[in-house]
């Protein structure tokens, strides 16, 4: 049996990059705590947690000898403030391509122009953007929302890093349909998601069988899963090697792997190894 790992999977550019700058920190001896969980993957947190990185959910909760990450969803400026007031040190994860979308607002903001984030209001990383735009910036989920919104002052039209590209361009069109002023459309969309689901679609329609390794609270893994379904119906969304059954992939001959955005290599690789014996077993004649 062959296993074979789609061309984009796991950690994006954003969540590797903090999982490593909190590492730092712990080689350091600092004692980190992250403000709200910084990856939505349990296995990855348990081993975090076995480093001594634990989480708050308040600034307030921060003790002054301890080091405070803020993670790659970013923060409001006030926030961070209040983290470099209170902590010893402060790391800032935020993602770049999150911190290109607070400072396109801020510098709007500045203008006095009014900055429409197309993107969920509840979400961490909107929450931190429109911070970064006071009294100027509305987030809202798509072009049903633009109705309401008030008369706009030389609009400018973000969106947050991980929603479609459809949404983002049907509610920037509608903005400009609204108003006679100078409509900014800026597309702030990052491609990781869509990168790992298109190399998914791929390397479904060539297996027998394909492993989604995620979180099942993780919405791009459980996507990601919706995707290999339409190629191959032996899709299974996994957290961990232990829940592959074997007897599932008798007879098949070639395996597909991919994982979503916060599944650490890791837990890909013990996943893969787990696979690769299955199927030595299966070559040397042994039933599951
Ligand atoms: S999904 Fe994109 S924007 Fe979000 S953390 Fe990852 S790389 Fe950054």
């Amino acid at each position: 049996m062959q296993v074979l790992l789609a061309n984009e999977y796991g950690f994006c550019f954003g969540v590797e990059r903090a999982v490593e700058m909190v590492e730092e920190a712990v080689n350091a001896g600092d004692t980190v705590r992250a403000l709200g969980p910084l990856i939505h993957n349990e296995q990855e947190m348990q081993r975090l947690a076995h480093e001594g990185v634990t989480t708050i959910s308040d600034p307030i909760q921060i003790g002054r000898l301890e080091t405070a990450v803020i993670r790659a969803h970013g923060v409001t400026p006030e926030v961070q403030k209040e983290l470099e007031e209170l902590a010893a040190k402060v790391v800032d994860a935020t993602c770049p391509f999150v911190t290109r979308v607070q400072k396109l607002a801020a510098r709007a903001a500045a203008a006095d122009r009014h900055v429409i984030v197309v993107g969920s209001p509840d979400h961490p990383e909107m929450i931190g953007v429109k911070g970064y735009a006071p009294n100027h910036a509305f987030v809202i989920k798509d072009e049903t929302e633009v109705a309401a919104l008030p008369r706009l002052r030389n609009p400018l039209v973000v969106s947050q890093t991980t929603i479609k590209v459809k949404t983002f361009f049907d509610t920037a069109e509608a903005v400009r349909a609204k108003t006679d002023d100078n409509v900014e459309i800026i597309n702030t969309i990052c491609s990781a998601t869509k990168d790992r689901q298109e190399a998914a679609r791929a390397l479904a329609g060539m297996v027998d069988a394909f492993y989604i390794i995620g979180g099942r609270h993780s919405s791009n893994s459980v996507k990601l899963l919706g995707v290999c379904k339409e190629q191959c119906e032996k899709s299974f969304l996994i957290e961990t090697e232990d829940e592959i059954n074997a007897a599932d992939l008798d007879g098949v001959a070639t395996v597909g792997v991919t994982a979503g955005a916060s599944t650490p290599n890791w837990l890909i690789d013990k996943v893969v190894k787990h696979l690769e014996s299955i199927g030595r077993d299966q070559d040397a004649g042994l039933k599951p």
